[in-house]
Parts: structure tokens; C-alpha cells; sequence
């Protein structure tokens, strides 16, 4: 591989992969910030791509046309959907879909709002959509000192806190859990046929009460880095992952 592009909706969120990474630059598109690495010898481009679809959407075309990669992983937090979630544990989106395209039945005015009558829009937005098969698979390989498993990720601009809803829209659309760019990179990355993937930590999860204490979220964020880090590794130097972390850099 040539090129690999990886987002972080925010700073935080790339912070830890651009000091495992060091030497590089940012540079701006359009108000869209990107660092440009590398490792091995291949080009590491970190998108920060902001919070939601609409940013999502804009910033993997920048990067798409700007970098042409070969490979492009989403990734950051994201909240559980399903009660045996736990904070920590990681889900690879082996497929992702928008759960945010919804229509509402007819109310008149104060009459207030359900949005458990709401119901999803058969549009083709709703379709999931599916990461490639080989990022996939090496990611399942990559080590980790906790859960991995694989699933579909949801994507929507909401941070959906309420049980009732959380459950209707896992039954509506799957998701194992909910975030608010995935969906949009897969979506981007499949028109320009880009190999991508989705890689979320669970970070909350209302089902269970489980919440990342502020104090302890960046580290979420950060145990997600490390873990991203050794997938890098294993992407572009083609061999086995290692949990090796280089010099400086702190080990979780
Ligand atoms: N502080 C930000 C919001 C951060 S939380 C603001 O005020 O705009 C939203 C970010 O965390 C998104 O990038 C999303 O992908 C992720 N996320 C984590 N848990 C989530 C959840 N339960 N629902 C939706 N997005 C979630």
C-alpha cells in the first residue's frame, strides 16, 4: 500500500497516532486539517475530519481527491447499542449504515413528537454499506488487550440517550453501535471504490448506564490510537502485528 488516509472526528482523537508518528505536517484544505506521515514506506495522511456526516462527508472527499489513498480508516468513539457492550471494548464496522434517514407520521400542531413513530426512509442512504474484506481481517488480527469484535456500525448526526430509541433503532438498522461519521466515509470511500474500514471504541453506552468519566475518555481515545498503531504497523510493513509501541510513547 502506497498511501493510507485515517480520520479522527477531533483533535483528541489523532493526537496519540501523530506522536506515534512523528516528523510529519499539517497542512489545510478548505478549513479541514490533515497531517502527512509516514511509516515504512508508506504515506500515513491523519484527517481531522470534525464531529458529524456533513463534516465526515466533506473532508473524506478532500482527502480522497488530495491523497487518492489506497486504503481509508474512520475511527474514534462511539456509544453502545447493544447491552454487552462494554467501555473499551473495540468493533470493526464490517459494514456501516446511516440511521439518521427517518420520516415522521403527520401531527397536528401541539400535539407533540414520537420519535419512536418514526419510521426509516427506504432510500438507498439506509443500505449498509460494507468495508473491505482484508482490512477486515487485519484488524480481527491486530492484538488487543480487550474485546474486538465485528459488526455493523450506525451513523447519524444524534447522540441518541434515550433507551427506548436506542433499542428501536438497533432493531430498524443492526448497529452494535452508534457514532456520527462512519457511514459517511463508507459511503464517500464506495464511490470512489476506496478500499475502507470503520473501527470504533465504545466509549459509552446508555443500555448498560456506562459512562467514560471525562477524565478517563481520552484515555478510550487513546487506547484506540495505540491499537491503531499496531494496525498500521501491520498494514505497511506487510508482517505479522507486533504490541511493540515505539520509545516515548505510553503504553496501555
Ligand atoms: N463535544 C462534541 C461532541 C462529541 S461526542 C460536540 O459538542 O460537538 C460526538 C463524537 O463522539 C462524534 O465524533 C461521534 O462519532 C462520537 N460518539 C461517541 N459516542 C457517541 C454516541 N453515543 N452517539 C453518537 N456519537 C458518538
Amino acid at each position: 500500500m502506497s498511501t493510507i488516509l485515517v480520520q479522527g472526528a477531533m483533535q483528541e482523537e489523532l493526537e496519540l497516532l501523530a506522536r506515534m508518528l512523528p516528523g510529519g505536517r499539517w497542512t489545510e484544505q478548505k478549513g479541514y486539517s490533515f497531517y502527512e506521515t509516514g511509516l515504512h514506506e508508506t504515506k500515513i495522511i491523519l484527517s481531522l475530519t470534525q464531529v458529524g456526516i456533513l463534516h465526515a462527508c466533506i473532508s473524506t472527499m478532500l482527502g480522497i481527491e488530495r491523497y487518492k489513498p489506497d486504503a481509508l480508516i474512520n475511527q474514534g468513539t462511539a456509544g453502545g447499542h447493544i447491552r454487552t457492550l462494554e467501555i473499551g471494548d473495540i468493533v470493526i464496522g464490517e459494514t456501516a449504515v446511516y440511521i439518521n434517514s427517518m420520516q415522521s407520521p403527520i401531527r397536528e400542531k401541539g400535539a407533540g413528537s414520537n420519535a419512536l413513530e418514526w419510521i426509516p426512509l427506504e432510500t438507498k442512504g439506509g443500505a449498509p454499506l460494507e468495508a473491505d474484506p482484508k482490512l477486515v481481517q487485519a484488524a480481527e488480527q491486530t492484538p488487543y488487550a480487550g474485546t474486538l469484535l465485528r459488526g455493523r456500525l450506525g451513523s447519524g448526526d444524534l447522540f441518541s440517550r434515550e433507551t427506548d430509541r436506542i433499542d428501536l433503532l438497533h432493531a430498524q438498522f443492526g448497529q452494535l453501535c452508534e457514532d456520527m461519521e462512519s457511514a459517511a466515509a463508507y459511503k464517500v470511500c464506495h464511490l470512489y471504490h476506496i478500499p475502507v474500514i470503520g473501527i470504533r471504541i465504545i466509549s459509552n453506552n446508555e443500555l448498560t448506564g456506562r459512562h467514560e468519566a471525562p477524565e478517563l475518555f481520552r484515555r478510550t481515545q487513546e487506547k484506540l490510537q495505540s491499537f491503531l498503531y499496531r494496525y498500521l504497523q501491520a498494514l505497511t510493513a506487510g508482517k505479522g502485528p507486533s504490541e511493540a509501541e515505539p520509545a516515548g510513547c505510553t503504553p496501555f
